[in-house]
């Protein structure tokens, strides 16, 4: 039991609980953030649209961004039997374009935004699994953790719900929708780590195979570890029902390659489903607590920006409670919650908004002749990339010819997964 009262307690250390940590805690607020990952957890590097520059100057990352962008990697398209192997890689053109659509090491960047939010003095536990909220006297007063101690109650004034997928106090209080299902795909994921993975993958970057029916994603992340990604079309992979494993086995197991080094790898996630459903709160904040980032709305992975959003609602949640703080020197919720609820769906509104417009503009059409499939996941981030920096597809052997050629290839087996028959 912990003997403290804190001000806030933030279930969640992702970019929306350490932003709102940081600006709490700037305030001289005692904040408390656990995480039940050791951090940094491991993350696939993704676009980073929408980022503001006045919030991570005020977060106090404005330099960390840099150090947390990559230049694109390379990404290896490969065909069952040797249909075609062929890669692509794009060069950004220049340094003043800022950092919209980079590629962001998430790893770092989430990690940079703890320490600043622990630099200016938010306690911070990781390795903690939030259990539940506690709900007393008609509110969210604390959380509740089971340690080798045995179960530990944590209160607080008021808690911020960070938790990612996870959605915890929305599951709780029932507040959760779930939306429509984003695309008629299928896929499940896990992650290894090996050596023998390395042989796979072009030079640090992503392999995408296109298996029967499918397609398998290779996506290195930080040291050994390798995210491989299993996807299908609905049609198909009702094959399998809900049986997971024989999917993944199946899909995967086409590349001869991958099977022996998932074979002699350590398998560190069980096989788990890719989230394709959009999914939002009736509710962002009631008495005592707040909901922010993934655990508030979900929409969409590949071309949204989630992470803009996240850090958006974590600053809009600690703004609200400093202000109460400011005006009434406690940290009761705002009179309106209805106003709270429509800044959050605003918020979402405009982002989604945002990274429509971006790619509704003739980015858009190039972009879809660029891929091989429009749909995949990883060549966006790198084929936005091109068409926003000016820089040609650079192919790694003939340049025209043969690259044109490949890609046709490439189109035509990805076409069948597209449009199955
Ligand atoms: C496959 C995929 C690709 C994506 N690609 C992009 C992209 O390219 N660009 C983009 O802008 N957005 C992208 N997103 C969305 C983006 O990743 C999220 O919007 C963002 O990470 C949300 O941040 P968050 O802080 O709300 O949650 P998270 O970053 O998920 O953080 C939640 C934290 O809560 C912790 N937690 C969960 N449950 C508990 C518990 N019970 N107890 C204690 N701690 C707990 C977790 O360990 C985690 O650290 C993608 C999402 C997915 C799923």
């Amino acid at each position: 039991m912990s003997p403290r009262l804190h001000d806030v307690i933030i279930v969640g250390a992702g970019p929306s609980g350490a932003t709102a940590a940081n600006l709490l805690a700037q305030q001289g607020l005692d904040v408390l953030i656990v995480d039940r990952s050791q951090q940094p957890s491991a993350q696939l590097p993704q676009t980073c649209l929408g980022l503001r520059t006045s919030l991570l100057s005020k977060l106090g990352v404005d330099g960390e961004i840099f150090a947390a962008l990559e230049v694109p990697k390379p990404v290896r398209f490969l065909g069952a039997e040797g249909g075609f192997d062929f890669q692509i890689a794009v060069e950004p053109s220049g340094s003043d374009t800022g950092y919209q659509g980079m590629r962001l090491n998430r790893t770092y960047f989430d990690q940079s935004l703890i320490q600043s939010a622990v630099h200016h003095g938010a306690a911070y536990f990781c390795g903690l699994q939030i259990e539940q909220f506690i709900e007393q006297e008609g509110g969210i007063r604390g959380v509740r953790c089971r340690t080798v101690r045995g179960v530990e109650d944590y209160h607080a004034r008021a808690v911020i719900d960070a938790s990612g997928k996870s959605a915890l106090l929305a599951n709780q209080l029932g507040l959760r929708d779930e939306g429509q299902k984003l695309d008629d795909r299928n896929a499940v994921f896990s992650h290894y780590i090996g050596t023998d993975f390395a042989q796979l993958l072009p030079n640090g970057g992503m392999t995408v195979f296109a298996s029967e029916g499918g397609y398998v994603l290779l996506a290195p992340m930080s040291g050994q570890r390798v995210s491989v990604i299993a996807v299908m079309a609905d049609s198909q992979a009702a094959f399998y029902g809900n049986d997971r494993k024989l999917f993944f086995e199946t899909t995967v197991g086409a590349w001869q390659a991958l099977r022996c080094a998932i074979g002699r790898a350590q398998q560190v996630l069980p096989i788990l489903p890719v989230i394709n459903h959009t999914s939002i709160c009736r509710h962002f904040n009631g008495p005592g607590y707040f909901i922010v980032g993934e655990a508030a709305a979900f929409s969409d992975p590949f071309i949204s920006n989630g992470l803009a959003f996240a850090m958006d609602s974590g600053e809009l949640a600690a703004q609200t409670l400093i202000d109460a703080w400011q005006d009434q020197g406690d940290l009761i919720l705002p009179r309106d919650r209805t106003a709270y609820d429509r800044q959050t769906r605003e918020l979402l509104q405009l982002r989604q908004q945002e990274a429509h417009d971006w790619l509704d503009g003739i980015a858009a059409r190039r972009l879809v002749m660029a891929c091989a499939d429009p749909h995949l996941p990883w060549i966006v981030p790198f084929a936005l990339l091109n068409l926003l920096f000016g820089a040609g597809f650079k192919y790694e052997g003939e340049l025209n010819r043969q690259g044109t050629a490949l890609l046709a290839a490439a189109r035509s087996e990805y076409s069948n997964f597209v449009s199955p028959v």
